[in-house]
């Protein structure tokens, strides 16, 4: 079956959707964007997607996209049906003639597809992943989800080819986030992860990761720690929509814990899913 995609007020075939090679999403990654989990045919934390997005856009002073977000999506994965699966949803500042300043009153483009994808029964979670230390090489606008994401995919390349599976970013010696994930450890019961700042993501699935930790009585330190410091924890993880709550389990060749997914990354994975699943609209 083909896809449908959204293009500006259309929905049409994937082979049909198109956007003008003037487009600065294109010719200078101007342009943000989110992805939003669905689970039994329902969105997972669309208002903090769509919360994001707006401070993403104010960020970078660029014109809202038309039209009623939530109902695309809807409407996307009606039409695609999208029982478990993604939203991928990009805005970009529009199309201008190439000048690195930005063009006046030019509306935005927005373009919504669909991937369907399993995410609860994913052997990853099952085994938990590994993943290589590498420096933090982008940019110091982080908390903005723009499409620059040329490093991130260098990085994942990096650690393909060291047999693993991602990357962590470490930058001043402090582990900032994984390629596309916010980063984790788990020591004595305490869930430590880096606190915001602009430089990282202010992921969705951490802040709603947290909240549930804290409603469960764990103890959620905000702190940067250091690849050492994993590599010695009794537990890793990272979260993001498309992975909910992942486990790592090995940190730059160093096993982590007994090398198995521990009890607090799988209570966390199981909590977010049971509350996810019950809150999604
Ligand atoms: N950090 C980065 C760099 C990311 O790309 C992502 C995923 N888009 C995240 C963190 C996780 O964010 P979320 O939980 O909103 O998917």
């Amino acid at each position: 079956m083909s896809r449908t995609v959204y293009v500006n007020g259309e929905f049409l075939p994937e082979d049909q959707a198109k956007v003008s090679v003037f487009d600065r999403g294109f010719l200078f990654a101007d342009a943000v964007y989110e992805v939003t989990s669905v689970l039994d045919g329902k969105l997972i934390d669309f208002d903090g997607h769509e919360r994001r997005l707006a401070r993403s856009l104010g960020e970078l002073d660029m014109a809202a996209p038309e039209g009623d977000l939530l109902a695309i999506h809807r409407e996307l994965v009606a039409r695609n049906e999208i029982t478990e699966g993604l939203v991928y949803l990009q805005v970009t500042r529009g199309v201008a003639d190439r000048d690195f300043a930005y063009p006046k009153d030019t509306p935005s483009t927005l373009v919504m597809f669909t991937q369907a994808k399993g995410l609860i029964d994913s052997p990853a979670a099952q085994t938990g992943i590994k993943v290589i230390a590498i420096d933090d090489l982008r940019w110091g606008r982080r908390d903005i989800k723009t499409v620059q994401l040329l490093y991130p995919s260098m990085g994942k390349m990096m650690a393909k080819a060291a047999g693993v599976d991602d990357a962590w970013m470490v930058e001043d010696g402090l582990v900032t986030e994984g390629t596309s994930n916010n980063a984790y450890i788990v020591k004595g019961g305490k869930i430590i992860t880096r606190q915001l700042g602009n430089d990282i993501l202010a992921g969705i699935t951490r802040a709603a990761i947290l909240k549930m930790a804290q409603e469960a009585q764990m103890v959620v330190e905000e702190r940067a720690f250091s690849i050492a410091e994993a590599q010695a924890a009794d537990e890793a993880f990272f979260t993001s929509a498309s992975a909910f709550v992942m486990p790592v389990v090995e940190v730059d060749g160093a096993t982590v814990g007994n090398g198995k997914p521990g009890p607090v990354t799988r209570r966390l994975r199981e909590i977010y899913i049971d509350e996810s699943r019950n809150v999604a609209i």
